[in-house]
């Protein structure tokens, strides 16, 4: 199939576009270079060793996808463009809704315009609120604390809607938990611009002294030690979930949560890395994070019995893999 990515130099959407490659999929991509660099280009052809084809555009300008939709003959659209900084967003909630629904929007016109009847869709477990884990994916979604986490609320609606008037679309929504971890090679990863939001990324600054201590946001919590749960997914065990979404879709919409179905506290992540990578990440507990929740996992079964997906890599693979890329990331 040739498959069209949104995003496709961000974090997850340059490790799915070269797994896509693997499978013998052609790749088309498209990214306006707000979160990545051109330079992830370079590293996913080399690792490849093939050639992809992109294009330097916004997802939101209608005339230009509508441009490259008639250049190209797309069967399938992964749809991962998007701003993804929860803080951020409270900050800039015009620039969130603006980005990511309207960039939704002229994608699924497209889509409709040009006849291509795949299309997966980036949403996150932050729509599960603060339902009690294991989450499923028939749970009532919950209330969001953020414009992001709205946003992919909307996009969901929006996706549903439009099921609805174009039954013989094929849409399958993606929830994910916490990616983290890189490409084996050390060569593809997670580089965010300017201070990290997220734990992992924070985690391997410490290690390589760009930041001084790791803050962990609280320890009275009621879970296993205090700290925040998560369920951690390694990004090749997430770019593989797309490539399995992709290839079984079916018409209507379907969700998916692409988790491990296991929780690990920030003390037990920290401690992880530590062992794994013998570096030491000095912390200090301070004041909990509005918004967060407890704990946050996956029933991961749907995605297995549907799909015939499961993570595989464990939370050893995952900080090896991310501070193996960290180490070197110039
Ligand atoms: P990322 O920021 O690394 O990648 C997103 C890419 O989209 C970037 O390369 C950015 O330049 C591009 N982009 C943004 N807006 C665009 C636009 N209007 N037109 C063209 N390109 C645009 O983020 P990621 O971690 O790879 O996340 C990918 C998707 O998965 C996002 O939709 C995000 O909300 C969702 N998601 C991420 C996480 C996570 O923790 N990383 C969790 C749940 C869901
Ligand atoms: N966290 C932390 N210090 C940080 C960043 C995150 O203690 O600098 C905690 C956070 O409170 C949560 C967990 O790590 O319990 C994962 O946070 P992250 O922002 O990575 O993911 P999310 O909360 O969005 O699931």
């Amino acid at each position: 199939m040739q498959i069209l990515v949104t995003g496709g130099l961000g974090f997850i959407g340059s490790h799915t576009a070269l797994l896509l490659k693997e499978a013998g999929h052609d790749v088309v991509i498209v990214d306006n270079l707000s979160n990545s660099k051109l330079d992830v280009l370079q590293r996913i052809k080399k690792i490849s060793n093939v050639d992809y084809k992109f294009y330097k555009a916004d997802v939101t300008d209608e005339a230009k996808m509508k441009e490259i939709f008639a250049r190209n003959k797309f069967d399938g659209i992964i749809h991962f463009a998007g701003l993804k900084a929860v803080s951020e967003s409270i900050s800039k909630p015009l620039e969130y809704y603006y980005n990511n629904v309207v960039s939704t929007l002229c994608l699924i016109k497209c889509a409709l315009e040009y006849n291509v009847e795949r299309f997966v869709f980036s949403s996150s477990a932050t729509v599960y609120g603060e339902n009690d884990s294991p989450l499923k994916e028939d749970m009532k979604l919950g209330l969001t604390t953020n414009p992001y986490g709205e946003t992919k609320v909307i996009n969901e609606k929006i996706l549903r809607d439009v099921s609805v008037a174009y039954p013989h679309m094929a849409i399958s929504l993606l929830r994910y938990f916490n990616p983290i971890g890189a490409h084996p090679s050390g060569l593809l990863g997670e580089a965010p611009n300017g201070l990290p939001n997220n734990l992992m990324p924070f985690i391997t600054q410490v290690a390589s002294n760009k930041i001084k201590s790791l803050k962990v946001f609280g320890n009275d919590y009621e879970t296993v030690d205090g700290t925040g749960v998560r369920d951690y997914i390694h990004v090749m065990d997430l770019a593989k979930g797309h490539i399995k979404a992709l290839e079984n879709i079916k018409i209507g919409v379907n969700v998916y949560n692409l988790g491990t179905g296991k929780g690990t506290s920030v003390l037990e992540l920290i401690n992880a890395f530590e062992k794994i990578n013998n570096i030491k990440i000095p912390y200090e507990i301070v004041e909990r994070r509005k918004g967060d929740v407890a704990a946050c996992f996956a029933d991961a079964t749907k995605a297995y019995k549907e799909l015939g997906w499961k993570a595989e890599l464990t939370i050893e693979d995952m900080v090896r893999d991310a501070w193996n890329f960290e180490k070197d990331y110039k």
